[in-house]
């Protein structure tokens, strides 16, 4: 795998028929990463991350490649591994976003896991300068995480905190059915309800890269703070089903860079999902995963017969409207 920094003629015509007449002006991205190598331990990250700083700036620079003359503001957080520094991973993405010029509209999130101390995130909330909470299963402490529970990687003090400061979590759901599975669906009504004022986004369409699990995102629609992002979901059967059942308004477009600008796609098989890279597969003729995202997401836009506002809506406003909350009590 590889990070790109160019397009191609392909890329041109397919960035044409994702974005033309469809991507508005403004977009705010609600799930983009930060990287920081030094507080990263090497071996935990993808020989296409080694050694590269990922940074608000480069970000920008970036999404110039997909999303060329809009002007992009962004969540940011950082990009999760098995070992890392994430206190000094945290502090150094508040300096980062603070450094930028007054125009660039960009909040972060900091990375969390169940056994931190809760006073770090506290404070740094309560300055204004941490937006919320990624929590990972990555730093639930063994190897398979692949069926956590959902408490398990978010515990119920990150649920307390971001309701108390109206700040976001971001959730990415495991469990093989993810949204569909029962354990995480009680989960999710039992915390939202619990805890209101916290602003559940429901990562990559509620972790929809099989499509087949999406559909029990039906059993959440009534829970006005879940919302989910589109980051890095490549079909448009999710994307639509959760226009349909969540509505325009809870729908927010996320670009997953740098997972966006690598060349790949994701598709359901089975009760599978399938990640296809161009270097894995000797295919070079495939596109970034952050356009073939972008396609999808128009497609669902035009099966739901959705008019420009609501396009609006999920590429910018809900992201203002739902960061709007935080200290808003
Ligand atoms: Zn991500």
């Amino acid at each position: 795998m590889k990070l790109e920094t160019e397009l191609n003629a392909l890329d041109l015509a397919l960035r044409a028929e994702a974005i033309d007449g469809f991507v508005p002006a403004k977009v705010h991205d609600i799930h983009a990463h930060v990287l920081e190598p030094s507080g990263y331990v090497p071996s935990t990250l993808g020989a296409h991350l080694q050694g590269l700083t990922i940074s608000p700036a480069s970000y920008r620079a970036a999404m110039e490649l997909i999303l060329p003359g809009r002007v992009t503001e962004a969540l940011f957080f950082p990009f999760p591994s098995r070992q890392h520094d994430r206190l000094a991973v945290n502090r150094w993405m508040y300096a980062e976003i603070a450094d930028q010029p007054e125009s660039f509209q960009a909040g972060g999130l900091a990375i969390v896991a169940p056994t931190d101390d809760p006073r770090s995130t506290e404070e740094a909330m309560a300055a204004g300068i941490c937006r919320g909470l990624k929590p990972y299963h990555f730093y639930v402490g063994r190897a398979d995480t692949s069926q956590v529970a959902l408490e398990e990687f978010a515990p119920e003090w990150m649920w307390q905190q971001c309701d108390r400061h109206g700040a976001i979590m971001m959730i990415h759901l495991m469990r093989d059915a993810s949204v569909s599975d029962p354990v995480n669906r009680d989960s999710l009504l039992r915390l939202s309800e619990k805890y209101p004022n916290c602003q559940a986004v429901l990562a990559h369409v509620a972790r929809s890269f099989n499509h087949r699990t999406v559909r029990g995102l039906s059993a959440l629609a009534h829970r006005p703070n879940i919302c989910v992002d589109t980051s890095a979901i490549t079909e448009s059967e999710g994307m639509r089903f959760a226009l349909e059942v969540l509505g325009p308004g809870r729908v927010l477009y996320g670009s997953d860079y740098p997972i966006s600008h690598l060349r790949g796609r994701c598709v359901t098989t089975g009760n599978q999902m399938l990640w296809l890279y161009a270097e894995e597969n000797k295919a070079p003729e495939m596109t970034y995963i952050g356009i073939e995202s972008l396609l999808s997401l128009r497609e669902a836009c035009r099966q739901v017969g959705l008019g420009q506002a609501d396009v609006r809506r999920i590429f910018r406003d809900n992201a203002i409207a739902l960061q709007a909350r935080f200290h808003a009590q």
